[in-house]
């Protein structure tokens, strides 16, 4: 298959009602050329209404789209050269693999040769050789999912757009797949728009990822970047796990109680402002305390077993609770505290984030 030419995507300003339901607020957002960009958010946040109007299924009340220099606005979804990939595949039971995969390309009224030589190299990128003839109740759901997969690159689209397509596989048949399709991207390199509510699928697959929430984008960053420095409590609480703390703002810096707060980062701009305490970063000190820490003293409410990590959940001086997490290497859980020990908790200063309440 050859590369096809990828496209950038504008939006600008896209609004879209449902009566009172504000399903897009005002969405501005740029997907650049070849990018693999994720719209993660919780369940009704608009994640489809936003994919669906980039595929032209769904008309926007207001604002603007254009993939390269041109508007799409009006232009009908067959006309836009854009793949879809749908959570429940979307595929014709009564046809064959090699008839789903080919469909796009009758639509696109191709000649049977070129048509079949597209087919067949469609299902060798996903991985599906010689499985053309089969019937699609013979498949299972990870290969109807592939199958799916190959209908929506067959014709070489420059835009991609994938609606959940891994929620109806189990867990270790999603893991295997979220790295394919990534590998299937660097291999094809259009530009890619992926849904998810899955947090730590977003950050496996995506070169940036878009954190929704009530039709509004909260936050558009590199994964790492959206996980150590999060702008608001929304997208540290919904990328990854973390203890909120609350601190106030203190000349150029943060106090937490009578505690001058240790920080590399800026404080934002925010009349509410949090401490982000991420489990893994916290840790539980036994020994010397170096001096680039900030140091709690905290009361152990429970210690949970968790195999390859244990969970410390802890009260500190001023009622907030905090979870820390540290590996387990044989014989060391016996030795960690229980409920009711006195301990003390640091956070190195690379590792403290101040954060503005909000965005939920
Ligand atoms: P997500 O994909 O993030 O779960 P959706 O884009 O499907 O969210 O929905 C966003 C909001 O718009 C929800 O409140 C949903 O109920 C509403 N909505 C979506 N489509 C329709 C529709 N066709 N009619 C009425 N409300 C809709
Ligand atoms: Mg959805």
């Amino acid at each position: 298959m050859t590369k096809p030419e990828a496209l950038p995507i504008t939006v600008r300003g896209v609004t879209k009602t449902y009566g009172s339901i504000h399903a897009l607020d005002d969405v501005s957002l740029d997907v650049k050329s070849g990018e693999f960009l994720t719209l993660l958010g919780p369940s009704g946040s608009g994640k489809t209404t936003l994919l669906m109007v980039l595929a032209g299924f769904t008309r926007p009340d207001c604002g603007s789209l254009r993939f390269g220099d041109h508007e799409m606005i009006r232009t009908a979804p067959h006309l836009r050269g854009v793949g879809m990939v749908f959570q429940n595949y979307a595929l014709f039971p009564h046809m064959t693999v090699a008839g789903n995969v080919g469909y796009p390309l009758r639509l696109r009224k191709m000649s049977k040769g070129e048509a079949k030589d597209r087919i067949d190299r469609a299902l060798e990128l996903v991985q599906l050789e010689g499985y053309g003839d089969r019937g699609i109740e013979q498949l299972s759901g990870g290969q109807k999912q592939r199958v799916a997969l190959a209908r929506s690159i067959v014709f070489e689209p420059r835009i991609l757009l994938m609606d959940e397509p891994l929620s109806a596989l189990d867990k270790k048949l999603r893991d295997r797949m979220q790295i394919e399709l990534r590998h299937l991207h660097e291999k094809l390199g259009m530009t890619t728009v992926y849904v998810t509510h899955d947090q730590r699928e977003a950050l496996t697959m995506s070169d940036r990822i878009a954190v929704v929430n009530h039709g509004k984008i909260m936050q558009l960053a590199e994964p790492q970047h959206l996980y150590d420095r999060p702008e608001n409590k929304f997208v540290a609480d919904f990328i990854g796990d973390s203890s909120f703390l609350p601190v106030a703002r203190d000349g150029s810096g943060v106090k937490f109680g009578d505690m001058a707060v240790q920080m590399d980062g800026a404080v934002p701009q925010s009349d509410t402002l949090l401490l982000m305490v991420r489990p893994e970063r916290a840790q539980l000190l036994t020994g010397e305390v170096p001096a680039d820490m900030n140091v709690f003293d905290a009361k152990v409410i429970e210690l949970v077993y968790q195999g390859e990590s244990y969970l410390l959940y802890a009260t500190l001086t001023d009622g907030s609770e905090i979870a820390v997490r540290g590996a387990i290497r044989e014989g060391t859980f016996a030795a960690l505290p229980r409920a009711g020990d006195s301990v003390k908790l640091g956070l190195h200063r690379v590792d403290t984030v101040v954060i503005a309440d909000g965005g939920s």
